[in-house]
C-alpha cells in the first residue's frame, strides 16, 4: 500500500517537474510559430528568408510607385534578394534538366591555334595574352565545387590574373574538403533525428507559404523514407490543398538507395538522365517517379493518394486516414470474410488497371503497401513502380502476384487465383507452365525477347504493351 503511494507521489512529482517537456513531445512538429530552433544555421536561414521576403516586398512597392502608369517601366528585378534556400521557382525541382544558357560556357569553344598566337603584326594575340587568359580563368571557376560562390564574373567581364586564380583554386579545394568533413559530421549527428536541417527548412517553407497549416508529427520511419502527417493550408489559385496531407521525405542518406538502382537504371524513362546524375539528384528522381506514377494511377481512377506538390526530395500528397490516424495496412487489419473477398477482387481489378491503363507494375505490392480505408483498398508506395517493358518488369509483376495470392489464400479467400493464374490474368499473357521454376524461366525468356525486340525496333514497338495499344509515354 505504502509502495503504491510512494509511486504515485513520485509520478506526480515527475509530472510537475517536466510538464513542458511532455507538452513539446506531443505537440506539433512544425507550425508557423513553433519551430525547432536547435540549429543555429537553420534559424539564421529562416530569419534571412523573412528579411529577404520583406525586402523584396518593399522593392516591389517602390518599383510600382516609380513606374506608375508609365508605358516605359524600370524593373528592380536585379535588386531582389535571392536567398539560396528560397528559390521557389519551379526550375528548382527540375534543375537536372536545366538547359538554360550557361554564361560561363562559351558558345563555341575558342582555342588558340598550335602556333600559339592569332592575328598579324601589331594585332597579334598570344595564348599568354592577359585579357584572354583572365577571361579563361574566370570561366574555369565553374570547375569549383557548386557550394563555392564565385559570383557573376561574366556579367562584368571579369579577368582574373593567374596569380589570383591559383590562390582562389587553392582556397576552393580546401573549402571543399572542409565542407565534406562538416557534412559527414552533420549527416551522422542527424541520423537519429527524422530529417536533416535542409529538409526541415523545406518543410518550414511550406508552412510559411501557407500551403500547410501544421506538420503534426511522424507517421512512419522507413529505410528509404520518412512520412509525416500535416494539416493542409490555404488553397492557392491553381490548387486545392486537402484538409490532411502526408509528406513523404525521401532520405538523403545515400547508402540505403544503392540496392534500388536496378529499378531505375533500366527504366528507359530515366535512362538518359541516370548516368549524368549525382546521388542527391537520383534521390529526387525517386520522389519524381512516385509523383508521376501516382498521377497515372489517379487518372485511371485507382484509389491512391493524390499528389499535392513535389519539392526536391519531398512529396506532399493527400492523407489516407482521418484525424491524424493513418489508415491501417492490409496486414494489420482484420477483415470479415466478406470484406476480404471484396478486397481481393478490388485488388485484382486494380492490378489489371495498373498494367493496362497506367502501363505500370507496382513492383512492391504486398499487404504492407495497401491501406484499408473507407471500405476499400488504397495503393501506396509507388516510387519503385516500373513499366511492364522494364527489363525486369515481368519478374516484378510475378513477385507482386505471389505476395497477393499468398496473402488472400492464407486469408481464406477460396476464389483467389494462384500466382501464375493471377499473373496471366493481369498481364493478358498466356504462360502455360504449371510450376514456378518453368514459369519463372518463361518470364525471363519473354523479357529477353522483348529486350532484343526493343533494341531492334525501338521502345514503342514493345511486344507486351497492353492489347496492342501504344503505352502511355507522355507525362
Ligand atoms: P516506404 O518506402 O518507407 O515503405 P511508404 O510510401 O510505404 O514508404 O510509406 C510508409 C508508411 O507511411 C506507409 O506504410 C503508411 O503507413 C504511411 N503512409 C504513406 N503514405 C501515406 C498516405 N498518403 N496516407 C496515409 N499514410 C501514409
Ligand atoms: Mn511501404
Amino acid at each position: 500500500m505504502s509502495e503504491q503511494l510512494a509511486k504515485e507521489l513520485q509520478l506526480e512529482e515527475e509530472n510537475a517537474a517536466f510538464p513542458e517537456v511532455v507538452a513539446v513531445a506531443e505537440g506539433p512538429f512544425i507550425t508557423g510559430e513553433n519551430i525547432d530552433t536547435s540549429s543555429d544555421l537553420m534559424l539564421a536561414q529562416m530569419l534571412q528568408m523573412e528579411f529577404d521576403r520583406e525586402y523584396d516586398a518593399q522593392l516591389r512597392r517602390e518599383e510600382k510607385k516609380i513606374n506608375g502608369d508609365s508605358k516605359v517601366s524600370i524593373s528592380f528585378e536585379n535588386y531582389r534578394k535571392v536567398h539560396p534556400y528560397d528559390s521557389d521557382s519551379s526550375e528548382d525541382e527540375v534543375d537536372w534538366q536545366d538547359t538554360r544558357h550557361d554564361p560561363y560556357r562559351a558558345d563555341k569553344p575558342t582555342t588558340t591555334p598550335r602556333k600559339g598566337f592569332i592575328g598579324k603584326g601589331k594585332d597579334i594575340t598570344t595564348k599568354h595574352d592577359e585579357v584572354v587568359c583572365g577571361r579563361k580563368n574566370t570561366a574555369r571557376m565553374e570547375n569549383f565545387a557548386p557550394e563555392f560562390q564565385v559570383g557573376d564574373g561574366i556579367g562584368m567581364d571579369l579577368k582574373l590574373s593567374n596569380q589570383v586564380f591559383n590562390a582562389l583554386k587553392q582556397h576552393a579545394y580546401s573549402e571543399e574538403r572542409r565542407s565534406a568533413r562538416l557534412h559527414e559530421k552533420k549527416e551522422h549527428s542527424t541520423a537519429e533525428k527524422a530529417v536533416d536541417p535542409k529538409t526541415r527548412l523545406l518543410l518550414y517553407k511550406m508552412v510559411n507559404a501557407g500551403m500547410l497549416e501544421t506538420i503534426t508529427g511522424c507517421i512512419s520511419t522507413g529505410k528509404e523514407s520518412v512520412v509525416f502527417h500535416a494539416y493542409g493550408g490555404n488553397a492557392t489559385e491553381d490548387k486545392v490543398i486537402p484538409p490532411e496531407c502526408a509528406i513523404k521525405v525521401f532520405k538523403t542518406t545515400l547508402n540505403e538507395f544503392k540496392n534500388r538502382d536496378k529499378y531505375i537504371k533500366d527504366d528507359y524513362r530515366f535512362k538518359d538522365r541516370f548516368s549524368k546524375l549525382n546521388p542527391r539528384k537520383i534521390i529526387r528522381m525517386w520522389a519524381e517517379k512516385e509523383m508521376h506514377n501516382l498521377t497515372r494511377m489517379q487518372n485511371a481512377g485507382i484509389p491512391c493518394p493524390q499528389v499535392v506538390i513535389l519539392k526536391k526530395h519531398v512529396l506532399v500528397m493527400s492523407f489516407i486516414g482521418q484525424d491524424q490516424v493513418p489508415a491501417p495496412k492490409l496486414k494489420d487489419v482484420t477483415l470479415s470474410s466478406e470484406d476480404m473477398k471484396k478486397a481481393y477482387y478490388q485488388i485484382l481489378n486494380m492490378m489489371q488497371q495498373l498494367y493496362k491503363e497506367c502501363n505500370l507494375v507496382h513492383a512492391d505490392l504486398s499487404e504492407y503497401n495497401m491501406l484499408w480505408h473507407d471500405g476499400k483498398v488504397w495503393l501506396i508506395d509507388v516510387s519503385q513502380s516500373v513499366e511492364p517493358t522494364h527489363p525486369h518488369g515481368l519478374e516484378f509483376l510475378f513477385r507482386d502476384c505471389k505476395n497477393v495470392s499468398q496473402f488472400f489464400q492464407k486469408g481464406g479467400v477460396a476464389e483467389a487465383l494462384n500466382e501464375r493464374e493471377l499473373f496471366n490474368a493481369v498481364s493478358g499473357l498466356n504462360i502455360t507452365a504449371d510450376n514456378e521454376v518453368d514459369f519463372q524461366a518463361e518470364i525471363e525468356a519473354l523479357e529477353k525477347m522483348n529486350e532484343d525486340h526493343v533494341q531492334n525496333h525501338g521502345k514503342k514497338l514493345s511486344m507486351f504493351s497492353s492489347d496492342g495499344d501504344p503505352p502511355i509515354y507522355d507525362e
